[in-house]
């Protein structure tokens, strides 16, 4: 049967209703959780992200899908938690962030391993709960080259998704080619993998959209919001006009079926500050009106947060 798994078990594709494909609870660095500088009580990590998600539940928000790797700070409790008193459905995911955020232990893993960790994660549950792991999270480290370990994590990625049916996520779409070769040389069709992170500042110049476009991947325009005019913007923030008109082009240009957006937002950030004045609800409240006054139809909307994200996450079977 076709189903999508979130936190609070698995739910039919109609039930997600409009999805942020890519977000975060929190998000840190492996070891963050062990520096005094940066420990949060329950009651602030729920004070910081409880109103963010009721707010996105009332824009019109259906689905949250928590781009958070292993080793990166996930918490399957409180996501549940979170679900369960805000009724946004949160999605969780297996994977890494990129090679370089996984830790010692799973770093010298085999391809086999790492596959049979993600089809766990993904079948079992993850870290001992019920909970399905939804979607497969691979990236490139920093540098913007793969290295050898970015390798082995997309491939066994790719051998889990197929076996399971769940989508795949890139944190970053730069030096797109190996990352293809390992796809095709897997017999991964394409529209299972999201190669995010298409529109941010430093990518840009670094992404063969063409190709990915060509092959049927799909493009994430998933760092939404962090914009240089914010009042301290990131190094990978971008003038927001210029990533809007970037967005519209591939629009215009016929590719809607293949583009997926997001803001990767931190609701409550792991030893870091995060960016100031960016939350998830910046879809609502800056993007899909900039859409709408650039003539962009609610046909057109519902494509790229409905109905896209729905086809990229059902798990068929
Ligand atoms: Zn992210």
């Amino acid at each position: 049967m076709a189903r999508v798994n979130t936190v609070l078990g698995a739910i039919a594709p109609e039930e997600l209703g409009f999805v942020a494909v890519h977000e975060h609870i929190g998000y840190g660095m492996p070891g963050s959780e062990l520096d005094t500088q940066w420990w949060k009580s329950p009651e602030q990590r729920y004070e910081e992200t409880v109103p963010k998600l009721r707010l996105f539940h009332e824009n019109g928000g259906g689905t949250f899908v928590d781009a958070t790797g292993i080793c990166n700070g996930r918490d399957i409790p409180y996501y549940q938690s979170l679900s369960e008193k805000t009724g946004v459905h949160i999605v969780a995911c297996t994977g890494f962030v990129g090679g370089d955020t996984a830790l010692k232990y799973f770093a010298e893993a085999s391809v086999d391993y790492l596959r049979r960790q993600f089809v766990h994660e993904i079948t079992v549950g993850i870290q001992g709960s019920a909970a399905k792991a939804g979607i497969i999270k691979v990236g490139v480290s920093r540098g913007f080259r793969m290295k050898e370990l970015d390798l082995r994590i997309y491939r066994a990625a790719a051998q889990a998704s197929l076996e399971t049916g769940v989508p795949i996520f890139t944190h970053l779409a730069v030096d797109v080619e190996p990352a293809l070769t390992i796809f095709a040389e897997e017999q991964l069709p394409l529209d299972r993998v999201l190669f995010g992170h298409a529109d941010d500042g430093v990518s840009q110049g670094k992404v063969n959209q063409q190709a990915i476009l060509a092959a049927g991947g799909r493009l994430g325009f998933d760092t939404f919001g962090y914009d240089l005019e914010l009042p301290d913007p990131p190094f990978w923030g971008r003038h927001r006009d210029e990533r809007l008109e970037h967005f519209l082009s591939l629009v215009r240009a016929g590719h809607v079926d293949q583009l997926l957006a997001s803001a990767d937002a931190n609701c409550s950030p792991l030893g870091w500050p995060g960016v100031k004045g960016h939350t998830v609800n910046y879809l609502f409240e800056q993007l899909i009106p900039s859409l709408r006054d650039a003539g962009v139809d609610d046909a057109t909307i519902h494509r790229i947060f409905v109905t896209n994200p729905a086809g990229f996450l059902t798990i068929d079977g």
